[in-house]
């Protein structure tokens, strides 16, 4: 895929949106997303800095929220909120299939959905495909969870850009679990029509995408470009949401596509009630009532801007 050919115009990197961007200022980390709004995490220290051939990356300590890592200064995760995104992109899909065992995970170089993944006993193999491997390595150094993760003997790393690696293994995955940056740089392909479509082709009968799909209520300019190309390549394309605190406005959303299963065709009950009793964040209620969406997100899956008006104004004070 040629990345810049095809994509439509709100996805256009800071074409329509200004970049977002980090800076520490005295004990604060500031991150600024699109000119238009600010998080303010209190540091207590740095503790790694590097630039990778695909982006900078850096891992801070702060006084109320752990650990956390930023990729190109934008906050990735933060080792107090973390398991809410990881838990979501992960068991959602995996409780709603009988016995899911292969497991494909496009970008998530943290590790933390591989390791949500593995909490499967029926998962038999979990390949993890991020373009960048420092990510890894980095994470491996400074997060707990990545170690015993990536040794696990069912997990796969493979470093690689997940465009190109979904184009080889048709057939092959019961879940696809796109955990990817922004769509800006090496990850816009990851939020196109052609990228989906070879997805799908991936996936086994009955099998689920579910991937990050930015904010409802901040980022709804990107959901409603974003899910007119899922549903090129998806029968069943739906959202659900949840609380994610350190991300811009803390509400998040996540996609459920696929095409030949609905949200609540099959949920096994039995497993969830499992899995829950090692999750921060996930239950059994949580997965039912995380796709009762309110009515600005079911527009933004249409793909309207139910924010357009306030958008434009930014852009306009800002861009132009
Ligand atoms: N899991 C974190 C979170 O809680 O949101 C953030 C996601 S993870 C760090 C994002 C990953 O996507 C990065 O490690 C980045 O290297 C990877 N990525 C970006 N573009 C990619 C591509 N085309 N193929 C594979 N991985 C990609």
């Amino acid at each position: 895929v040629n990345p810049t050919a095809a994509i439509p115009d709100p996805l256009i990197e800071g074409k329509i949106w200004p970049t977002s961007r980090g800076f520490v200022d005295g004990d604060w980390y500031i991150e600024e997303d699109g000119s238009a709004s600010r998080l303010a995490i209190r540091v207590t220290g740095k503790l790694h800095e590097e630039r990778s051939p695909f982006q900078k990356l850096a891992v801070f300590e702060s006084s109320c929220f752990g650990r956390f890592l930023t990729l190109d200064d934008v906050v990735m995760f933060t080792e107090r909120d973390e398991a809410v995104y990881h838990e979501m992109l992960v068991h959602v899909p995996l409780c709603s299939m009988p016995e899911p065992r292969n497991v494909l995970i496009i970008g998530g170089g943290d590790a933390g959905c591989l390791r949500e993944a593995l909490k499967h006993r029926s998962v038999q193999k979990v390949v993890q495909v991020d373009i960048d491997e420092r990510v890894t390595r980095v994470c491996q150094k400074f997060f707990p969870w990545v170690g015993p993760a990536i040794n696990d003997p069912r997990a796969e790393l493979i470093f690689a850009d997940g465009v190109e690696y979904v184009s080889k293994h048709a057939g092959e995955f019961d879940v696809v679990i796109i955990d990817s940056t922004d769509p800006v740089g090496p990850a816009v392909g990851l939020f196109l029509r052609d990228f989906y479509a070879r997805v799908a082709n991936t996936l086994s009968e009955g099998g689920i995408m579910t991937a990050q799909t930015e904010s409802p209520s901040w980022g709804a300019h990107l959901m409603s470009a974003i899910y007119p190309e899922m549903r090129a390549a998806f029968a069943e394309v739906t959202a659900y949401i949840g609380c994610v605190p350190s991300y811009p406005s803390g509400s998040w959303s996540w996609a459920f596509a696929s095409n030949n299963r609905k949200p609540h065709d099959f949920f096994d009950a039995e497993r969830a009630a499992l899995i829950e009793k090692s999750c921060q964040y996930y239950n059994s209620a949580i997965h039912r009532a995380a796709f009762a969406l309110p009515n600005h997100a079911r527009q933004a899956l249409a793909g309207e801007n139910p924010f357009e008006h306030y958008d434009r104004r930014h852009r306009q004070t800002v861009c132009s």
